[in-house]
């Protein structure tokens, strides 16, 4: 019987929290235990995973997003369209042509259907594209939202639909799915969550770092899934123990924490994870100790929620 993969989405409410790396890792981790592992980055403004693989963005392809053109020789000026349209995107003058706004244009087609005279063509623009490639032996999903487009939240939707695609045709091709968010908390990385089976949200041991990690905790329990936080430059400020206690007062449960490491640094300098089994690194270091833990704490989970049947 076919059994789709555990999807784990890496998060963080603030950027610069480390999330990417800890999805790269992660991913990483179950590279070498054999694992088939998918990893979709859905930071569609700076999507950056690629690089610390080291990688490079291929097989580039373009995401469409629906476009209204009014036809004049067609169209009756009714103005059904305008009223029909929630977001406000087509202005209706008395006796005038509608005319489209697209930067509030949500896509969702209805002035299309509804045009009682076909006066609307269903035409499209481009607001970014995807990449897929291979690196390390862990296949990675890349979407990239144009420069001066707002519509990071329909590249995110591509990218989860060609995932849907896969759990459709070929739902034993990956072990595991890596999801990495944008920072913060608003919908491409409501529609990341809403995929998962288990939420990571990565931290820093700041005031900062701390609301923030509230603030998209609120979104994960909102959206009902279970999650398990990272705290990542945990030995920064000395603030360390004080932060893991709060955390606990507040039954937020930990993966685990990774303190500050030069190893960490040199692992994005050289494009090369910092837990892949062929890089130089430090095996006795901190943060490669550090990730040791959290990965076998998530495979705990992993064996838990086997064990339950989920
Ligand atoms: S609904 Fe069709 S015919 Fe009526 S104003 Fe809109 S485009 Fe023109
Ligand atoms: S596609 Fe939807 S949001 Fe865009 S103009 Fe048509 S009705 Fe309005």
């Amino acid at each position: 019987m076919s059994k789709r993969p555990k999807v784990i989405t890496i998060t963080g409410g603030k950027g610069g929290t480390g999330k990417t790396l800890c999805a790269v890792n992660i991913a990483t981790m179950f590279k070498n235990e054999g694992k088939n592992v998918l990893l979709i980055d859905g930071d569609v403004e700076n999507p950056n995973t690629y690089l610390l693989f080291g990688g490079t963005l291929e097989d580039k392809k373009e995401v469409p997003f629906f476009k209204p053109t009014i036809l004049q020789d067609k169209c009756t000026k009714c103005g059904l369209c305008a009223e029909n349209c929630a977001t406000h995107a087509l202005l209706h003058i008395k006796d005038g042509f509608p005319i489209p706004i697209l930067s509030v244009c949500s896509g969702c087609k209805l002035c299309y259907k509804i045009c009682p005279s076909g006066a609307i063509e269903a035409d499209h623009k481009i607001i970014g594209w995807k990449y897929q490639s291979r690196v390390n032996h862990i296949s990675l999903l890349i979407g990239e939202l144009k420069p001066s487009e707002a519509r990071s939240a329909a590249v995110v939707a591509s990218l989860l639909q060609d995932l849907d695609n896969i759990f459709k045709k070929n739902p034993d091709k990956y072990d595991v799915v890596i999801l990495d968010t944008a920072p913060g908390a608003h919908c491409d990385v409501e529609l990341l969550i809403e995929k998962s089976n288990l939420v990571i949200p990565v931290t820093e041991p700041t005031k900062f770092g701390h609301l923030d990690l509230l603030r998209i905790i609120e979104l994960i329990e909102l959206l009902n899934k279970p999650y398990k936080a990272i705290v990542n430059r945990s030995s920064l400020l000395g603030y360390r123990d004080q932060f893991l206690k709060e955390l606990s007062e507040n039954s937020i449960e930990i993966l685990g924490d990774i303190p500050l490491d030069d190893d960490v640094v040199k692992s994005y300098c050289q494009g090369t994870p910092l837990m892949d089994s062929e890089g130089e690194f430090n095996k006795s270091g901190e943060a490669y100790k550090a990730f040791h833990i959290i990965f076998q704490n998530l495979k705990n989970w992993m064996n838990e929620e086997s064990n339950n049947g989920e």
